[in-house]
């Protein structure tokens, strides 16, 4: 036999061939949380290209609080979401009921490994544009998995890939995904009753 043969060779050189490491995946920026963080969310008012990542449990608890930044001034914003991510708080969610927010322990403890409240200094940042969606419109995007920037050629083809990944019959029958179909669905819907899907 001919080891050095051509197809020797072609098998040899095949069986080197490698399987692509997969890619890093993105943890949930929930602290404690270590779930795969999926959705992006965006920060809020005057933090426009800047995004939380949570995986779907948080991207809901942070959609619950983001009506609650409406009208608040942008410190404010970045006060509550401190106080949030340092866990004063048991959830993200905000009780109707609650009185003033009480200033939480001192500030000072709090570390910010991600440099996520980071505020841009220098330069001020010029008034931003009237915003293209509205509240409405960005959660449901952030349900999406997408944010702002979104046309809705994007926001469909997204819409058509996620009903196909959390479709019950794509996962062996599971109906533990239904609600969040359902979740997709309602934000398409609410999307396309805006023009955008
Ligand atoms: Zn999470």
């Amino acid at each position: 036999m001919n080891l050095n043969s051509r197809l020797f060779d072609r098998i040899r050189v095949k069986s080197k061939s490698q399987e692509p490491e997969p890619a890093p995946q993105n943890v949930c920026n929930h602290p404690g949380c270590q779930n795969f963080g999926e959705f992006r969310a965006p920060m809020g008012r005057l933090r426009e290209g800047q995004y939380f990542l949570f995986c779907l449990e948080h991207v809901r608890e942070y959609n619950q609080t983001y009506n609650y930044f409406n009208g608040m001034t942008d410190d404010a914003v970045a006060k509550y979401q401190k106080e949030a991510m340092i866990g004063h708080r048991p959830t993200w969610t905000m009780g109707a009921k609650k009185g003033p927010a009480g200033g939480g322990p001192d500030g000072n403890s709090f570390s910010d490994p991600l440099g996520m409240f980071s505020r841009k200094t220098g330069a001020k940042s010029a008034e931003p544009s009237q915003p293209r969606y509205g509240v409405v419109a960005i959660k449901s995007l952030a349900v999406l998995g997408l944010d702002e920037t979104a046309t809705p050629d994007i926001i469909k083809a997204r819409y058509k890939e996620l009903v196909k990944r959390h479709h019950p019959d794509a996962n062996g029958g599971d109906r533990s995904t239904e609600d969040k179909l359902r979740e997709i669905i309602q934000a398409y819907k609410q999307l396309k009753s805006s023009g955008l899907g």
